[in-house]
């Protein structure tokens, strides 16, 4: 087996990705010698502690970071400038801090400000999730052959670097790096308008007069179910995740808007070739990620 990764590592936050951490740090063994844990509430803790996903289980983040190596933020980002202004004072010089939060412009722009001297930055965002929260909803094996993007910064040390890639690795992922910008537009487009319509057309659905809602629910085997499993996502994360995406997700619903509109037009106007059109284009993109096994 390889030397572990990181001599000790913090998870701050232990909901559904960071107890996939931990649940696969413990299953290999070669990502850390000691695995600490860290959570806002004691419910959490305790749970933490009956599930035995941890070595080590703080209720006191600054205690829970000092002597690690690593740690790695597993909350809503909304929540990361708070977490870090408690711990900062308390990390180890030299220790890598990354995440795996949904945004990555918010994460600079909250964490570089407040890092203190060689302690290296590097965010990233494992791109593997469910509609499940809580340390319960973890399973070791989330990660594999999912995409995770790291996005260093232009001063970023490369040592560093290599060490969150090879986290990711242990973890099963495919590694991708990009800008924080690029980032946020990619996931715009790919998870949060998806998200933001599965919530919208839920509301829709929900306005309806009693007696359609429950023909809706009746019948939702058809699309509308899917959609439904996506709106079933945590409140926090996604309220978090549209604040601190707001330019790129604004862009790309606006974008949508049009397609919509157009699309819209088009059945009203009776053009068949349109509509076809956008159901071929669907079709491809789909069968391209069953080929690219991401389906
Ligand atoms: P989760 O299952 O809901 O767990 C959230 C964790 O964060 C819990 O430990 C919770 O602590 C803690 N937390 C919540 N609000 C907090 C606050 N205001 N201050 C401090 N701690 C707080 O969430 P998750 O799905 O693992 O998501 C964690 C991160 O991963 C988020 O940044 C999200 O954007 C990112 N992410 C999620 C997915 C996904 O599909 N879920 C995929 C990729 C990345 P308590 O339980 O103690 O309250």
């Amino acid at each position: 087996m390889a030397e572990p990764l990181f001599n000790r590592l913090c998870l701050v936050g232990i909901g559904l990705i960071g107890s996939s951490i931990a649940r696969v740090a413990k299953k290999r063994g070669d990502i850390a010698k000691t695995i600490v844990v860290t959570t806002r509430r004691a419910e959490t803790l305790q749970r933490v502690r009956e599930l035995g996903i941890a070595d080590v289980v703080e209720a006191d983040a600054a205690r829970a970071v000092e002597g690690c190596d690593g740690v790695i933020f597993c909350i809503p980002v909304g929540a990361y400038a708070d977490a870090m202004r408690h711990i900062a004072p308390h990390l180890a010089p030299g220790a890598v801090l990354t995440d795996v939060g949904s945004t990555k412009g918010s994460v600079v722009r909250d964490l570089a400000p407040l890092m203190p001297e060689g302690v290296h930055l590097i965010p990233a965002h494992p791109m593997a999730g469910t509609e499940h929260s809580g340390p319960d909803a973890g399973f070791p094996e989330l990660f594999e052959g999912r995409y995770c993007i790291v996005t260093p910064l232009p001063v970023s040390d490369p040592a560093a670097v290599e060490k969150v890639k090879e986290l990711w690795r242990r973890c099963g992922s495919m590694i991708e790096t990009m800008d924080p910008i690029t980032h946020d537009k990619v996931v715009a487009i790919v998870s949060h308008l998806p998200h933001l319509i599965a919530f919208t057309i839920c509301g829709t659905a929900d306005d309806l007069a009693e007696e359609t809602k429950e023909a809706v629910l009746k019948f939702a085997a058809s699309g509308f179910r899917d959609f439904t499993r996506i709106a079933a996502s945590d409140v926090d994360m996604w309220r978090d995740v549209f604040l601190n995406n707001r330019e790129a997700v604004l862009e790309m619903l606006s974008r949508f808007s049009e397609d919509a509109h157009a699309f819209g037009r088009a059945i009203r106007r009776g053009e068949a070739g349109f509509i076809e059109d956008r159901i071929k284009r669907g079709r491809k993109i789909r069968r391209s990620l069953i080929e690219r096994k991401q389906a």
